[in-house]
């Protein structure tokens, strides 16, 4: 049975068509479900009841368990179950500006970053578009509170799963449902150059963010090895088609690595990769695991950085952490349960 939150608005337009019914009882399910938050179908109360019983014959509702939730400090980090049992995570973020869920897009990740906790679980499956709706509608009951940024930036490659994640950003983002504004809306990639080309085709405003993490194709090959399929030139070249026909600003994350990125010698060899690039780069601390043995970057050194960055007219922002105090950043999660 297919699940009725994998359905944009067109889709159950259609559907509805093919069953006789008018479209515009779409909307009137879609306001049922995403702005009252009705929970099975037998609640929409203006659809006929012959329509109730069709959609209870033909869609599933919730069917994500949310498992463990836990508390830090501005952050809640919450495991689900899905109905095959896998389990992924999310995390929750309350900023000054709003309040921003960074979401899985896979279980597991074939991309095996060698700094990256979430990526020791190879790639099981991709996640269908509800997976990830029901990621956003299941913690907004919990807080009691709308959610206001999605960041895809959790467990998976994003564009290893391009149509379901493009469903699930065209799902958020309708104005009849969830209604995430498309620039309130990142997807980050680690590089995955035919995705990059089909998104800059999309409409919408949806944010591009791409995991950089080395100035050079040797240490990038080192530490990411789609650096190999998808060297540096290609990615920039490509990145900055993306600038020209979207006219976006293109974020670069940097995990700052002890010893391995973060001298001056990287600062500059960045500088001079991202220079006239309409571009910002956010810097991040490294959240070190027990698995792994990359270490963080010391405070001083990471300040040193971003100095040389700044000074060379490179838009930088040092990400503000959260979640170390619940092992809630990046797969450090799901490791442990
Ligand atoms: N595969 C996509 C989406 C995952 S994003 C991508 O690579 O962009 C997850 C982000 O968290 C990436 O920028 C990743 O490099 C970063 N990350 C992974 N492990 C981390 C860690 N231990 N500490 C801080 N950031 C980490």
């Amino acid at each position: 049975m297919r699940n009725i939150y994998d359905l944009t608005l067109k889709e159950l337009e259609d559907y509805l068509i093919s069953i006789g019914e008018k479209s515009f009882r779409a909307s009137q399910i879609y306001d049922g479900l995403y702005k009252k938050r009705l929970s099975s179908f037998d609640e929409i109360t203006n659809i006929s009841k012959e329509l109730r019983q069709k959609l209870n014959n033909t869609f599933s509702l919730y069917k994500i368990k949310l498992l463990i939730k836990q508390t830090g400090d501005n952050v809640n980090k919450y495991l689900f179950e899905l109905e095959d049992g896998n389990k992924i995570e999310s995390v929750l973020m309350f900023h000054d500006y709003g309040i921003s869920i960074c979401v899985s897009s896979q279980v597991g990740c074939n991309m095996g970053c060698a700094f990256c906790e979430s990526g020791r679980l190879k790639k099981v499956r991709n996640l269908l578009a509800y997976e990830i709706v029901e990621q956003i509608l299941l913690i907004e009951e919990d807080i009691k509170k709308r959610i206001t940024h999605v960041v895809v930036m959790g467990i998976g490659e994003p564009f290893d799963n391009y149509d379901n994640v493009l469903r699930f950003v065209r799902i958020i983002n309708c104005n009849k449902g969830i209604d995430i504004g498309s620039r309130h809306i990142t997807i980050s990639t680690c590089g995955v150059i035919p995705g990059i080309k089909k998104f800059m085709k999309e409409d919408g405003q949806v944010n591009l963010a791409i995991s950089l993490h080395a100035p050079s194709d040797e240490l990038r090959s080192e530490i990411m090895p789609i650096n190999k399929a998808y060297p540096l030139k290609e990615l920039m070249e490509v990145i900055k088609e993306y600038i020209s026909i979207t006219n976006r600003r293109v974020t670069f994350e940097y995990i700052m690595l002890e010893d391995v990125n973060d001298s001056e010698k990287e600062a500059l060899e960045l500088v001079k990769l991202l220079r006239g690039i309409n571009c910002y780069v956010n810097l991040i601390p490294y959240n070190e695991t027990e698995n792994i043995q990359f270490k963080r970057t010391k405070e001083w050194k990471i300040l040193k950085f971003y100095d040389i960055l700044k000074s060379n007219k490179i838009n930088t922002t040092i990400r503000k952490e959260f979640g170390g105090s619940v092992d809630a950043a990046c797969g450090q999660l799901r490791a442990n349960n």
